[in-house]
């Protein structure tokens, strides 16, 4: 008996040390950088970099196979902390925030059946495309508030989503889910989106919805920077050309078109600062900007549209764009 148990316990020794030896010869060394890059990120694990989460993107950041900049949610900051972590220049990054192309909730759009199924809009679209009378339409069973890994989606009385820009972080995750294409990343800086993706006719439009875009093209025959054109009977924006002047707001019949302009930073003249060059008052596109020859320069705050084109000719750094009160 003794006999077997020693047995063993020689064979169980031999083994373990076998294992221990083995397990530090052939140990797989990590990159200690991969774990300090990995604590500066976010930890969502959106996917939004394209990668399986957050431990594969640091390991390919480290490695050198993902760009430092592509942690969406983290922004510029984290590609800044990445950055000097690894030594390198600190990248730009632009930042986005989901918007959603439909006005038409409960109130505004027709049904053509009763969805009593399973509330998930990735569900209901296998059922005829969805209850809603629009194709294009918002299902309203609030699949984007539950994937979204911040939090920043919530449903509003009227069956639609309702983002917090503050909150999002514009990490794609709702876009990627939502069954209708009705969401879009657009850049955090614009104001002014047209929120309506229906390709129907106007009739065909107005007959299911009383806010859609019928394609009259009023907003594109208004816009002075040629920001709106029709794809196909839909308005489309160019937000690399609209400079949130807020016309196309007031010219569409069916109040499809929202501005965001009253809640955008305002640019604030230092008076300490402006030489009274002027050169803001020349490039402000919405004539916001007056002042006497040769003295500091006001800002009308309801004309501003926070474009920061005055910040970006001032040649003396004398503009800010602050929150308005
Ligand atoms: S936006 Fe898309 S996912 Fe969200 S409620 Fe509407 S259809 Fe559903």
């Amino acid at each position: 008996m003794i006999e077997a148990v020693l047995t063993l316990s020689g064979i169980g020794l031999v083994a373990s040390l076998g294992l221990g030896l083995a397990a530090r010869k052939f140990a797989v060394r990590r990159n200690p950088l991969i774990e300090r890059v990995e604590q500066i990120l976010p930890g969502a694990n959106c996917g939004a970099c394209g990668t399986a989460g957050c431990s594969a993107f640091a390991k390919a950041v480290v490695e050198g196979e993902a760009p430092l900049n592509a942690c969406v949610p983290g922004g510029q900051e984290v590609a800044r902390l990445i950055a000097e972590l690894m030594g390198a220049a600190v990248p730009s990054t632009e930042s986005y925030v989901a918007v959603l192309l439909c006005k038409g909730g409960k109130g505004e759009a027709r049904s053509k059946f009763e969805y009593d199924g399973v509330s998930d809009c990735r569900a209901a679209v296998l059922v005829s495309g969805g209850d809603k009378g629009c194709a294009y339409g918002c299902l309203g069973l609030g699949t984007c508030e539950r994937v979204c890994p911040f939090g920043a989606i919530h449903m509003d009385e009227d069956g639609l989503p309702v983002i917090d820009r503050e909150t999002c972080t514009g990490c794609g995750v709702c876009v990627k889910n939502c069954p209708k294409g009705v969401l879009l990343l657009a850049p955090r800086e614009a104001s002014v989106h047209i929120r309506c993706h229906s390709h129907d006719k106007g009739a065909q439009v107005k007959r299911v919805c009383t806010v859609g875009c019928i394609g009259c093209g009023a907003c594109v025959r208004i816009c002075p920077y040629e920001a709106i054109t029709l794809d196909d009977g839909l308005a489309v924006m160019d937000y690399t050309r609209c400079r949130q002047c807020g016309l196309c707001v007031d010219s569409c019949p069916t109040g499809n078109i929202t501005s965001l302009v009253s809640q955008t930073p305002k640019a604030r003249i230092d008076p300490e600062r402006c030489k009274g060059h002027a050169l803001c008052e020349a490039a402000c596109p919405v004539d916001a900007i007056s002042g006497e020859p040769g003295k500091t320069r006001l800002v009308d705050e309801e004309r501003c549209i926070g474009c920061r084109i005055c910040c970006s000719v001032c040649p003396v750094h004398a503009i800010a764009m602050v929150n308005p009160d």
